[in-house]
């Protein structure tokens, strides 16, 4: 059955990979880009998630074209990275800002009508740096630690509702996002992964495409590592 799909930040990167591994099996899916415009075959709504009326907006285009977001992906995100002691404090609120109060403002857009459906599945796309912590990170780990709390709370908030939510954690992903880390600390990174390589984005998406699954019905608070093994015992 073709569902309605929303996948944030889903124009490129591991939004783009998780839209594509649904859109395969059937589902309408709509992804938001902040002015690329939408990857061919996908429903595209121009947002910046960072803004109350873009989000609410582009729920709006989405429930009129494809129907109410049946399962909400919350994918988009940012890094700002420097050390604590010269981190700017618009730096660690712009980071919180696009990864964390972002996905309060998409969950809570979404939860209206899925609680109206009895039904609903939401994905927030964390990192594995949210628990292990990571040095010239502060920002980017609490913003990615704080969607723990965020899901878990929905899960026990809407559990009675029929609704799910749960997080993907992925380790280091060959995106535009790491492209950009100096080679010696992708080598370092790589040093500490026990599979000894970067994810592909296709990796992180069957996974979400699990957690949306009717065979997961039951999952509902995880946190699911992606990472090579490199998060183990957090
Ligand atoms: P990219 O940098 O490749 O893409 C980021 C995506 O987020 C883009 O679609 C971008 O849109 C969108 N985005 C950023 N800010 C906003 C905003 N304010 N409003 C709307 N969209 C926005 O990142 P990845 O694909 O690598 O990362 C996707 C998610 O996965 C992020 O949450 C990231 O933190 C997480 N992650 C990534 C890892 C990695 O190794 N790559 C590891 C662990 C987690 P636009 O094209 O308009 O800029």
């Amino acid at each position: 059955m073709s569902r309605s799909v929303l996948v944030t930040g889903g124009n490129r990167g591991i939004g783009l990979a998780i839209a594509r591994s649904f859109a395969e099996q059937g589902d309408s899916v709509a992804v938001t880009h902040r002015g690329s415009g939408a990857p061919e075959g996908l429903f595209g709504v121009q947002c910046d998630v960072t803004s109350g009326a873009d989000v609410d907006a582009a729920f709006t285009a989405v429930e009129e074209h494809q129907g109410p977001v049946e399962v909400l992906v919350s994918n988009a995100g940012i890094t700002r990275d420097g050390l604590l002691m010269r981190m700017g404090e618009d730096a660690f609120t712009d980071v919180i800002d696009a990864n964390l109060t972002a996905a309060y403002r998409v969950a809570k857009r979404a939860s209206a009508k899925m609680v109206r459906a009895r039904s609903g599945r939401m994905i927030f796309v964390s990192s594995v740096v949210g628990l292990l912590g990571s040095a010239g990170q502060v920002n980017y780990a609490a913003s990615k630690s704080g969607l723990v709390g965020l899901s878990r709370s929905i899960a026990r908030e809407l559990g009675g509702r029929g609704i799910t939510a749960n997080v993907v954690a992925p380790g280091f992903v060959r995106t535009d996002m790491t492209a950009e880390l100096p080679e010696k600390r992708q080598q370092e990174i790589l040093g500490q992964v026990p599979l000894g390589r970067l994810a592909e984005a296709d990796e992180i998406a069957s996974v979400v495409r699990f957690l949306a699954s009717e065979q997961a019905g039951y999952i509902t608070g995880a946190v699911v590592p992606v990472d090579g093994g490199l998060g183990m015992g957090h």
